[in-house]
């Protein structure tokens, strides 16, 4: 049996899927869902409803989460610090307006793919963001602990503690995070020696999920093709319309599962071969679970040198020394 086929609906699934899509809570009558119990939330992209919003220069999801995070990034410093011995900087400050990829000032986009399926010809439009893994390696990994798990289920980077090592982009399947440099806290303790920027990436809407609120993006989707909402009335619905439409599910299982569900009338496999890749542009081919404990990879970038250790510890107590804001959300242990 192909991966494919594997991922697509049983009848068994299916009627689990009937009985829990009964009682799936907090899918409210508008189409969207919240969590105002303080839960995990989830995210379901029902690629079926997606159609890209034509007519639209930028797509109305892609609008409003810029229109909300483009002002995260400073303005780098000028010259950019060379990094010590050979580090390469990156530097989007002058393409703010990319809107196709993902870049540190912007964190969704639109994968286009022409897929031939069961004698049909789709095409398909895919919003492309992080993930929010359940067991994140990219929070993991972070020598300056700046990247965590929230009980939210959001995985956040927090920019004022961020290094940009980008040791979270190498050990994430989909190396999401983007690095900006010129910005950060590395500027003010050894910036041609430790770091080299900031690390930038969808942080699905934290501080609105703290007030029982939905993304932005998915408030401005005029399709409903998302659905923010507690995790188990997310997990059924996306079950219910993928056993509606015949359908397959990506990221239910992959990197140990995420908190987020697509939905899609074409199997995956055939998706990943048709969109294009590269930087910025994630696959969508399965993937194993890839904790930092057990991959070798992870394992190679822990063994990170001890003077960027150091100025972690320096930067972290630097950071937390200014921080006047205490009383902030626990965080969940990854
Ligand atoms: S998709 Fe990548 S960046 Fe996002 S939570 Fe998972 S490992 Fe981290
Ligand atoms: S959840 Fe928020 S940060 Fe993430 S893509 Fe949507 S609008 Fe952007
Ligand atoms: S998810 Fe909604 S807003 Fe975004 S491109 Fe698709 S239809 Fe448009």
């Amino acid at each position: 049996m192909g991966d494919g086929k594997k991922r697509g609906i049983t009848r068994r699934t299916l009627l689990k899927t009937t009985l829990t899509a009964a009682v799936s809570a907090g899918l409210g009558s508008s189409g969207h869902a919240r969590t105002d119990s303080g839960g995990a939330v989830a995210t379901l992209i029902d690629i079926s409803r997606c159609d890209g919003c034509p007519g639209r220069e930028t797509p109305a999801c892609i609008q409003a989460c810029r229109e909300k995070n483009l002002q995260r990034v400073p303005e780098p410093v000028d010259p950019l610090p060379k990094v010590f011995p050979r580090g390469k900087t990156e530097d989007f400050s002058d393409r703010k307006h990319l809107t196709g990829r993902l870049t540190p000032y912007n964190y969704l986009f639109i994968h286009k793919a022409e897929v031939e399926h069961n004698g049909k010809r789709w095409s398909l439009n895919i919003p492309r963001r992080c993930m929010h893994c359940d067991n994140p390696a990219c929070a993991t990994i972070c020598p300056f602990a700046a990247n965590h798990k929230h009980k939210t289920g959001a995985v956040v980077i927090d920019s004022e503690i961020c290094f940009g090592g980008a040791k979270c982009r190498t050990v994430c399947p989909w190396s999401i995070p983007q690095r900006q440099s010129g910005v950060g806290i590395y500027l003010q303790i050894a910036p041609t020696l430790a770091g080299n920027g900031v690390m930038f990436k969808c942080d699905l809407c934290h501080d609105r999920l703290l007030e029982g609120k939905n993304p932005v993006c998915v408030d401005a989707c005029p399709t409903k093709a998302m659905l923010s909402g507690p995790r188990d009335g997310i997990h059924a619905e996306a079950l219910k319309r993928a056993g509606q439409i015949g359908g397959y599910l990506y990221g239910s299982e992959e990197n140990g599962g995420t908190a987020t569900l697509y939905v899609s009338p074409v199997p995956f496999e055939k998706i990943d071969a048709a969109i294009e890749k590269g930087p910025g542009r994630p696959h969508m081919a399965p993937v194993e679970r890839r904790m930092a404990k057990t991959d070798s990879l992870a394992n190679s970038v822990l063994l990170s040198p001890a003077i960027g250790l150091t100025a972690g510890v320096l930067a972290v107590a630097f950071a937390l020394k200014g921080r006047k804001n205490s009383g902030s959300e626990k965080e969940q242990k990854p």
